[in-house]
Formats: C-alpha cells, structure tokens, sequence
C-alpha cells in the first residue's frame, strides 16, 4: 500500500530521526524542508540566500518560497510511490495549499502524525544537537512559532480525522514502533 504521510511536532520532537528510519524502512522518499532549505543555504542559491536569515531567526521562511519548492518535489518520479513530509505543512495556509496540490496531482495523505513531548526534553535535545538555529534563544523562538503557528494545523487534520498523536518522549526504537503501529 502507498504511504503518504505528514510528521507535524514541534522542533526536538524527534520527527527528523524518525521519518528517516521509517522513510527507509518502507522505501519512499523523506522530503524535509527544513533540509532542503539548509541544502540551498550552502549551496547559496536565491532561495537559499532569501531563506537564510528567516531560519538563523527561527522564524517560518515565507510561504511563497515554500510552496513552489513543495510543488516541485512532490511532482518528482520517486514521490510517486509514496512520501513522508517532515517539516512541511508549518501553518494552516501551507496546510491547505497541500490539499489543494495534492487533489491536483490525484493524491491524499493518509494521515497526519504529530509526536510531542514536553518543552524541556525539546529544550534539552535541541541545545544539544549543535545546528546554527540551535542557539538557546533561537530554540525559545521556534518554539513559540510551533505554538503560534504551526500547533493549529492539527485541528486540521483532526477535522479530517486524519490525525494520530504519538508520544515523542521515549526511545527513539519505541516511537518508530508506536508509528509503525498506529498507521498500520
Ligand atoms: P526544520 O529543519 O524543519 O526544523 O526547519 C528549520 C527551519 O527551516 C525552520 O525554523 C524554518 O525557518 C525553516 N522551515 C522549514 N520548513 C518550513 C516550512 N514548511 N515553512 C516555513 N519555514 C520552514
């Protein structure tokens, strides 16, 4: 059966770790924007360059560089046999411009998964991990964007019944199981 699944969560929830195990695990592509734009970022290209300051910020890079680069990968020969979206939708107007995209191209996300854990195990897990963004005062700030802007794209799928909420905090091998458990 296709897979085409959507990992919400906030920052240090673990959904990078995860739709990279499971990505492999079921052969399909793990399409992160968040990589995709740190890719652009070094290879300096103009979405790269336009992003760049966005993402040092922790802020949402704006939509209209998103969509586009979101319309293009998903068109893509191996995102025909599945997908797992890591990062991507981060707001309600993304979440809604994927709805549409995919009628377009006569596809449906099964389901939306969102792993969660409490602000200080994300507090911890991303001031260890040593990425740019990761400097305390940026993390506070993408956190806050979560809440502001990105938590409200599940009652979105919850409205579409689509949504599974997994609990993030706990072995990296027990959430992969956990998510392997409830889409099956
Ligand atoms: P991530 O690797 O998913 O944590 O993303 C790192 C940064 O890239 C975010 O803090 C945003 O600045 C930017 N970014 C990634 N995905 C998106 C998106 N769907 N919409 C807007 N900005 C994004």
């Amino acid at each position: 059966m296709i897979k085409r699944l959507i990992f919400l969560g906030p920052p240090g929830a673990g959904k990078g770790t995860q739709a990279k195990v499971l990505a492999a695990k079921w052969d399909i592509p793990h399409i992160s924007t968040g990589d995709i734009l740190r890719q652009a970022t070094r290879d300096k290209t103009p979405l790269g360059q336009k992003a760049e300051g966005f993402m040092a910020r922790g802020e949402l890079v704006p939509d209209d560089l998103i969509l586009d680069m979101i319309r293009e990968r998903l068109q893509e020969e191996d995102a025909q046999k599945g997908w797992i979206l890591d990062g991507f939708p981060r707001n309600v107007h993304q979440a809604e411009f994927l709805e549409e995209l995919l009628a377009e191209l006569h596809q449906k996300a099964d389901y939306a998964i969102s792993l969660e854990a409490p602000d200080d195990v994300l507090v911890e897990r991303l001031t260890h991990r040593g990425r740019t963004d990761d400097a305390e005062e940026t993390v506070r700030r993408r956190l806050q964007v979560y809440q502001e802007q990105t938590a409200p794209v599940k009652a979105f799928y919850q409205e579409h019944d689509r949504l599974k909420v997994i609990n993030g905090d706990r072995p990296p091998e027990a959430v992969t199981i956990a998510i392997a458990e409830t889409i099956a």
